[in-house]
């Protein structure tokens, strides 16, 4: 069967996928394959799929029929939470080749070679069998690194499928992420964001090991003295999880940026509790409380859920006031999606997708009022930004330590170079523009 030819891959979901997908693609060109473009033809696709809603089944289904109309005879390859939580049915859909779990789908050219040209061939192993930890990182536009820290959950939050897509929490060893790190920095990557599914949870070893030989808080002393590494930023903790200590090394590092993404879900207790979430809104309220007094110029990201079953428009308003008295930056809202097999699917009183979609609106306004108001707060600030390397329609952004978005003329000069520069004023599409203070803090291929 192929063992070797030209790959395609196509990432959907997070970052921890785009991080596994970069350590299957180095794979691939290991073992001689040359990677191409996926609106190209190709002898091999790939599809690291993902699972967090409705939506992203839908748009895999999407993907495959783009990748066969490149070439009808491509051999298709499907990775990834879908893949793992639903075999069969991503086996069945025409086009589809291979389907690999969460536990195969590193050796996905080891399985290729073996495959035989007939039906559709599904590896994927019962979930709770999944307890190898394979570590991964991306470089996206070789701006910044995606570096995976740890995997899994233990956690049982009623309306995510996540533990039955990636399995238990465990991690990689403190010494297999530094040196990780450094391959990064050596590739002339400045800055790292660290991504897992529970990183504050980071610790418990492979195969099963419950004992944390690590915390959290030890990887972060660690990272931070990787030499050349200018900025590391933490993609999401737990609340609950996010630990004083932690808030005081980050605010005294030069390394670790101030921007925390914290998943708040609800901001009503009696929702919090139905979701069975390990926190109550008080906690959380004390976690932003506890950032801003250390870093009063810190960014606060929050995920927040609307439309669980259950709630009603006063747990909806409780939400919506919570979050407006918040020092917080910007949300990240989500329609709920009922997901197969997790215990919100079957609770009574579901909430009608109309209003769901009004609630969305409804938040989605707010996060608009929240991240204006927070770039107003950082005006007349002087800040180190990384430039991306992309040419936005005529200009290049870039992305100051406390995640405020900033624009200027398109110059090829300033991509992947870090400046400082003094925050003016918030043009009409929300971005800020700046002078510059000073010529390149630090230039980078
Ligand atoms: S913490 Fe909850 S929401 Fe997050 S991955 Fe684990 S089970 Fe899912």
């Amino acid at each position: 069967m192929q063992t070797s030819g030209t790959v395609a891959f196509y990432t959907l979901g997070c970052k921890l996928n785009f991080s596994e997908t970069s350590t299957i693609a180095r794979s691939f060109k290991a073992a001689g394959y040359v990677e191409t473009s996926f609106d190209n033809p190709a002898d091999v696709y790939v599809i690291n799929t993902c699972s967090v809603t409705e939506n992203a089944d839908k748009k895999f289904k999407t993907i495959v029929k783009q990748a066969l109309k490149y070439n009808p005879e491509g051999f298709l390859v499907a990775v990834g939470c879908y893949a793992q939580l639903k075999p069969e049915e991503l086996a069945a859909l025409d086009g589809v080749d291979l389907v690999l779990g969460a536990n195969e789908k590193f050796n996905v050219v080891d399985f290729i070679a073996d495959a035989k040209a007939t039906t559709a061939a599904v590896h994927a192993c019962a979930i709770d069998a999944v307890e190898q930890y394979v570590g991964s990182y991306a470089i996206g536009e070789r701006t910044r690194a995606f570096l995976k820290v740890q995997d899994g959950c233990d956690y049982k939050c009623t309306y995510c499928t996540i533990p039955l897509a990636r399995g238990i929490s465990r991690s990689d060893t403190l010494e297999n992420i530094v040196r990780q790190a450094n391959e990064i920095v050596d590739q002339g990557i400045r800055e790292v964001v660290l991504t897992g599914v529970n990183i504050g949870d980071f610790g418990k070893g492979e195969f099963g090991a419950k004992k944390h030989e690590h915390t959290f808080y030890d990887l972060v002393q660690e990272l931070d003295k990787v030499p050349g590494l200018a900025r590391i930023r933490i993609s999401s903790i737990e609340p609950n999880l996010l630990r004083q200590e932690v808030i005081d090394f980050v605010a005294k590092s030069t390394c670790f940026v101030p921007h925390f993404h914290i998943p708040l879900q609800s901001g009503s207790n009696d929702i919090l509790a139905a979701m069975r979430r390990r926190y109550q809104r008080e906690l959380y309220e004390k976690r932003v409380a506890q950032i801003k007094d250390r870093m009063p110029n810190a960014c606060i990201g929050v995920d927040v859920i609307v439309g669980f079953p259950g709630e009603t428009e006063a747990h909806f308003l409780e939400t919506y006031h919570f979050l407006q008295a918040l020092d917080i930056s910007y949300l990240h809202v989500f329609p709920y999606s009922e997901r197969t097999n997790t215990l919100a699917a079957s609770m009574s009183n579901p909430v009608p997708k109309e209003v769901r979609t009004k609630r969305s609106k409804m938040l989605r306004g707010l996060s608009l009022k929240k991240r204006r108001a927070f770039y107003e707060s950082q005006l007349g600030t002087t800040q180190e930004v990384l430039f991306e390397s992309e040419n936005k329609q005529g200009f290049i952004h870039g992305f100051t330590p406390n995640y405020v978005k900033v624009k200027t003329f398109w110059n090829p000069t300033l991509c992947n170079t870090i400046h400082r520069v003094n925050l003016t004023k918030i043009a009409a599409d929300g971005l800020v523009e700046f002078k510059f203070v000073t010529e390149a803090v630090s230039t980078l291929i």
